[in-house]
């Protein structure tokens, strides 16, 4: 009897154990709550570029250059540190039609050891300063490398925002080269994919985005190739955008589905 309920526990122990883990770590999980990583499959074939950890000075205006040759709009996930940096490329992203999403202020990889403080403050830190470069109030947020805690969701609900993380992405946060960048999301991408790439180069990282950059046009010829057309994160997910927006209609419809 003594062993048998040991047993329970530990199995018990386990289950816990593997749903923490898995709602922390993976992108897609909803342990932890509700979190957006693709979006809506159904009329036309479209998929939505998002590009995190900018704006960096050299990558995030070439990126801008291109996606405006291409007729392509996306989102933007800012480090609120650069953005303090770089408040006229902040700018420029948001004027060019492209979306504007919270993705904390110093981008701190053991941030998932973080209390509610630190998560406030990192997501309204950030808020503030796009809000000061831009005059909008992101209502998307996405947490650093995708990682999800209890107090992370909290942080993001209380400045109401939506999680939104991705289902397809180029692992660009290594050395990587643009062709392998394009081989690794165009031939794997379906409607409603949210492809995560980056523009930016982490605080504390000497990452060098210029694979990623290079990648960006070729990437989305192979797209057009595959027949799968880019659109803006909101457009595929009817997420709203930021907090002045009205919240679009049919994003219930979205969220009971992912
Ligand atoms: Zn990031």
């Amino acid at each position: 009897m003594i062993r048998g309920s040991e047993q329970f526990l530990a199995i018990g122990g386990v289950l816990i154990a593997g749903a923490v883990t898995h709602g922390t770590f993976f992108p897609q999980s909803r342990v932890f709550g509700q979190v957006i990583s693709h979006g809506s499959a159904d009329g036309a074939a479209r998929v939505a570029l998002t590009f995190d950890d900018g704006p960096t000075a050299g990558a995030t205006d070439r990126v801008l250059d291109m996606l405006g040759e291409l007729g392509v709009k996306a989102a933007f996930f800012l480090v609120g540190r650069n953005v303090e940096r770089e408040p006229r490329l902040t700018e420029r992203i948001a004027a060019e039609g492209h979306l504007i999403g919270n993705h904390t202020y110093d981008h701190f990889r053991l941030g998932m050891f973080g209390l509610a403080r630190f998560w406030n403050e990192q997501i309204g830190r950030t808020d503030k300063a796009i809000e000061q470069a831009t005059g909008l109030r992101p209502a998307l947020f996405r947490p650093p490398v995708g990682h999800k805690t209890p107090f992370i969701m909290a942080a993001a609900a209380r400045g109401g925002h939506a999680v939104v993380t991705w289902n397809r992405r180029a692992l660009d946060g290594m050395r990587t080269t643009p062709e392998r960048i394009v081989d690794r999301v165009a031939p794997h991408s379906w409607a409603g994919d949210i492809i995560l790439l980056h523009d930016g180069v982490e605080p504390r990282s000497r990452r060098d985005p210029a694979a990623s950059v290079a990648a960006v046009r070729p990437l989305i010829n192979a797209l057009r190739d595959r027949g799968l057309e880019p659109v803006r994160l909101d457009e595929l997910t009817g997420l709203r955008p930021y907090r002045d927006a009205p919240e679009p209609s049919g994003t219930e419809n979205l969220r009971s589905r992912t």
